[in-house]
């Protein structure tokens, strides 16, 4: 994998704070930042430091960031008074719509708030 040497992928620069982005959350694993295009009145996106392509590129020894992925969606939740609804998506390929190359998930929520101001 040359990620490492040839960092063209966006979401490894937001994630070494080579690019900006607001980001909420982050640890040795993974990091939360808000989508720049939001379709959802709290939209976040939690992506793994580590590249990994797609869901297609998952593997048993790799699958395990999914679970924290998940976990830090429930804390995002509860941060941000969402609990009562959210969802969680990942496009995986270009059919499905996914433009980003770089493993993230989706978190949408906040429809019963009023519209926050950006
Ligand atoms: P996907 O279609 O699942 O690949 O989603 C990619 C998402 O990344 C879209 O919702 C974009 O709005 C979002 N996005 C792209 N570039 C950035 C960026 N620089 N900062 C934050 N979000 C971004
Ligand atoms: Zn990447």
């Amino acid at each position: 994998m040359l990620w490492g040497k040839l960092m063209t992928c966006i979401f490894c620069h937001i994630v070494a704070h080579e690019l900006p982005a607001e980001i909420l959350y982050e640890d040795e694993d993974l990091a939360v930042f808000k989508d720049i295009n939001p379709e959802a009145p709290v939209h976040l996106l939690i992506v793994p430091r580590k590249h990994i392509d797609s869901i297609n590129a998952l593997d048993e020894k790799n699958v395990g960031v999914v679970s924290k992925m998940v976990l830090a969606a429930k804390r995002m939740a509860e941060q941000h008074g969402v609990q009562s609804g959210y969802r969680l998506m990942m496009n995986n390929g270009r059919e499905a719509g996914q433009v980003v190359y770089h493993l993230h998930m989706h978190f949408m929520g906040g429809w019963g708030r009023k519209p926050v101001r950006r």
